[in-house]
């Protein structure tokens, strides 16, 4: 089966359009930024939108109101702005309850965040579980204003904490068996461009190819805001989780470091071994690391109650880049290259999830003979010839209905692709027979006479 392929170069440059496009909304956990984002990827992706109203209990949590936010600034006593939500949203610590009053520096400080390790970004903080407000703001601006001595400021933030809802996104490509590829992202982030643009590019940009492709799994790709848009999901689907045979939460995937893959909590799970082998074969330094319990949504996903074969896909993991959660994660920090390899990778591992089956040698009694069968070419051919002639041997010896042509790459050190091809050939010419479920393996099949 020839899949459609992918132009690296454009599906790269649409996806870095796509992250300049949502990157000046200012998005929180729920409100209109969030409820923005999806309606325009409605443009790029068959999307429906769900919302949860306030008030919904979701296990041990419940749907919170609904945060929106207008305008925010700090005025010095001449009326212009000293820091401006206009210029970037990240100077609003996400969740300010509304304030509108003249105060003292002496009092406004105690509001102020700065990074001073790092002293011209602007650090991204929330606060969703108090009454609290802020705003965040360079080090070096503070160390000015502070200078300044004990002046009033005037300080509004036109926010609101109303009842609503939670807004989340779904696309479902239904495939030929009901059996689930679940692949999530975060929308939650306000103008951050890796830590959120990133993977909604990816996942978006996946799910439009996805769409393209025949497809043995239904895939569904879902755009929740973090932690309570996992639980919410999760919470909302509990009928549903068991169709779900893979999935990966995809993150960070334009910046410039190598590909890194967190393991899913099981850890013999397929997707662990498909991810680790595709990146392995990718040509690149790559970084597979255990499961962990935090970061994103895995730690949902993989809660005991559910503990579902998902992993996280990212490049520079979460923390582990002096960017993160920084104004200094912009529209520079991603690239079209880096996005377009973290597409190719996650295409190269949907191909292996899709081509991933276990076949029987219908000749397991010695060797076949190839020559007759046009299968044997002379050694020294081209490379690539010797390497598909060896590829058939190992599928014909390794085919006994036991191993997987996965199992078979990994054992063979081959890449899957190359396996994929010779259990193609095999097929075609009657020496190899997909098991069905039922069928034994080879070795109870086999029992000499
Ligand atoms: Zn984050």
């Amino acid at each position: 089966m020839t899949l459609p392929a992918l132009n690296v170069e454009t599906v790269g440059r649409e996806m870095y359009s796509l992250a300049e496009n949502l990157f000046p909304i200012c998005r929180s956990m729920t409100g209109a930024g969030v409820r923005e984002t999806l309606v325009r990827l409605q443009e790029h992706v068959p999307l429906e939108i769900h919302e949860v109203p306030t008030g919904t209990k979701v296990f041990d949590w419940e749907i919170p109101k609904e945060w929106n936010i207008r305008d925010a600034f700090i005025k010095g006593s001449n009326g212009r702005r000293i820091l401006d939500f206009r210029q970037s949203n990240l100077h609003v610590v996400s969740g300010s309850v509304p304030i509108n009053e003249t105060m003292h520096w002496s009092r406004l400080k105690d509001h102020l965040h700065t990074l001073p390790e790092q002293p011209d970004l602007i650090p991204y903080r929330t606060c969703f579980h108090d009454e609290g407000w802020g705003f965040s703001l360079p080090h070096v601006l503070f160390e000015a204003l502070q200078a300044a001595g004990d002046n009033a400021y005037e300080v509004c933030i036109d926010s609101s904490w109303q009842d609503g809802s939670l807004t989340y996104g779904e696309v479902f490509l239904p495939g030929e068996s009901d059996d689930e590829v679940l692949l999530t992202t975060h929308v939650c982030h306000p103008s951050l461009a890796n830590d959120n643009l990133s993977g909604i590019a990816v996942a978006t940009y996946l799910a439009q190819w996805l769409a393209k492709i025949p497809r043995r799994y239904s895939y569904r790709v879902i755009y929740i805001p973090a932690t309570i848009g996992a639980i919410t999901w999760l919470s909302l689907n509990q009928n549903r989780v068991d169709k779900i045979k893979h999935g990966l939460v995809l993150a960070l995937l334009g910046d410039a470091g190598c590909s890194t893959y967190r393991k899913c909590r099981r850890e013999d799970a397929e997707i662990n071994r498909v991810v680790s082998h595709v990146l392995a074969h990718a040509g690149a330094d790559f970084r597979v690391s255990r499961f962990e319990p935090f970061g994103y949504d895995q730690r949902q996903f993989c809660s005991p109650g559910f503990d579902l074969p998902i992993g996280c896909l990212m490049r520079s993991p979460d923390g582990g880049f002096s960017e993160y959660h920084t104004s200094a994660d912009n529209l520079q920090f991603i690239h079209p290259d880096y996005l377009a390899d973290s597409l190719r990778k996650c295409v190269e591992i949907v191909k292996v999830l899709e081509g991933n089956r276990t076949y029987i040698n219908q000749n397991p009694r010695c060797e076949p003979r190839l020559g007759k069968r046009g299968l044997y070419r002379a050694f020294g051919c081209d490379e690539d010839q010797i390497r598909l002639q060896q590829a058939v041997l190992w599928v014909l010896n390794l085919s006994d209905g036991e191993y997987s042509l996965l199992d078979i790459a990994v054992r063979s050190e081959s890449s899957f692709g190359e396996i994929r091809r010779a259990a193609d050939t095999l097929v075609s010419c009657g020496l190899l027979e997909e098991k069905l479920p039922g069928d034994k393996c080879q070795k109870s099949n086999n029992v000499a006479p």
